[in-house]
């Protein structure tokens, strides 16, 4: 098998499986316990915060763990709003966000909120100064990804820090593509919030985390004991939580090279495709983009068809987010940046990780020339 899908998931690491095994075998105490045997859990978990918050750059009581990027991103987003409901009732956005934070601004708009999704450039990029103009007295949070699922395309965060924090208003970064891939630490974005997801990281399923800066209002969502601040109700994923902190500590400290040596590989899938297929496009590609991913629009056939045909040959490829896999509809990230439906529909992803090789990149440009082909061929039939 040939898996190119790493920005749905990443295969745990054997290390960070091995940092877990004695909080699932051995030491599976309730870390509230007031026993020893529950103080070990604890000390497990206060240890794994501690660890992430020297990888983030920032205190650790300001990482509250949860169990998705999903989680983290509604906590965030209805956190914030509730918290400041008294201050205003308006959100800012973009067309492009994950659906964690456009449902949940959705949902939110329907209890009374105004949100406001910013447009993006055909390269996928959010416009500084349309941003600007969105801000009104009423505006409590902006909620940008830092880059998108499905295009990798990197917004500016930092910007967009400095320019919402002069107007007062609190900032949100997903960061659950970057964090783990990128050098930085990621409290450093500048952001009062930012979201991040153990399993892009080869880190478990269902163990996450939200970097909240001192002093951030937020409201939990879980009502119960007072685990995590008060910010998160119910017991620990102590296992999840330890497997994190190292999955994160492993992903920074290879991040530089590995980043470099994943830009390679990607650009030459890119110049193989290219080759292949002259009239494809690549979604993003003049924006800067995270290092793994690519987006190649194909003309006149059907991005699912590509997928299921590619799967056949035994390599894992995507049209867009896991998410949205099986919705009929074409990606609103692409129709935000102007694709067509039928461009949209006709797009295939591709995301590199820790195990693919030059090899692996050869034989999928090869294997989607001949699935293009043949599929364009069957269509025109
Ligand atoms: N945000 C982004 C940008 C994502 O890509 C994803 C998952 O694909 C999520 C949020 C949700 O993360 P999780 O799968 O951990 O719920």
């Amino acid at each position: 098998m040939i898996y190119l899908d790493h920005n749905a998931t990443t295969p745990l690491s054997a290390q960070v499986l091995q940092a877990m095994m004695p909080y699932l075998r051995e030491c599976w105490g309730n870390p509230s316990s007031p026993y020893r045997f529950g103080g070990e859990a604890r000390a497990a978990v206060e240890e794994a915060r501690a660890r992430i918050a020297r990888c983030a750059g920032c205190k650790p009581s300001e990482i509250v763990f949860t169990a998705s990027g999903t989680e983290s991103d509604n906590l965030a987003v209805r956190g914030v709003a509730r918290a400041s409901r008294s201050r205003g009732r308006h959100i800012v956005t973009t067309a492009i966000e994950h659906h964690a934070v456009l449902k949940t601004c959705e949902a939110l708009a329907e209890e009374g909120y105004q949100v406001t999704y910013l447009p993006v450039t055909p390269a996928g990029v959010v416009d500084l100064s349309t941003l600007a103009e969105s801000l009104t007295p009423e505006t409590v949070l902006v909620t940008v990804m830092h880059a998108n699922n499905e295009t990798g395309v990197l917004q500016p965060v930092e910007e967009i820090g400095r320019l919402v924090h002069r107007h007062g208003i609190l900032l949100h970064v997903d960061a659950v593509q970057t964090a783990g891939k990128f050098p930085h630490r990621f409290a450093d974005i500048g952001a009062d919030l930012v979201s991040f997801s153990g399993h892009k990281f080869y880190g478990p399923k269902g163990s996450a985390g939200l970097y909240v800066r001192e002093g951030t209002p937020l409201s939990p969502l879980l009502t119960g004991g007072a685990h995590e601040m008060g910010l998160r109700a119910g017991t620990e994923n102590v296992a999840g939580i330890v497997g994190l902190a190292e999955a994160l500590d492993l992903a920074l400290y290879s991040s530089q090279e590995e980043g470099r040596r994943l830009r390679r590989l990607r650009d030459r899938f890119e110049s193989l495709v290219r080759g292949t297929a002259p009239s494809a496009k690549f979604n993003g590609a003049s924006a800067e983009r995270v290092p793994n991913t690519s987006s190649i629009s194909f003309k006149d056939v059907d991005g699912e068809s590509v997928v299921l045909a590619l799967d056949l040959k035994g390599i894992c490829a995507s049209t867009g987010s896991a998410c949205s896999t099986g919705e009929p509809e074409p990606s609103h990230v692409l129709l935000a940046m102007g694709l067509s439906p039928r461009e949209a529909q006709g797009t295939v992803r591709v995301s590199l990780g820790r195990d693919t090789q030059e090899e692996d990149i050869e034989a999928t440009a090869k294997a989607l020339a001949e699935v293009v082909e043949r599929l364009r061929a069957l269509s025109s039939a």
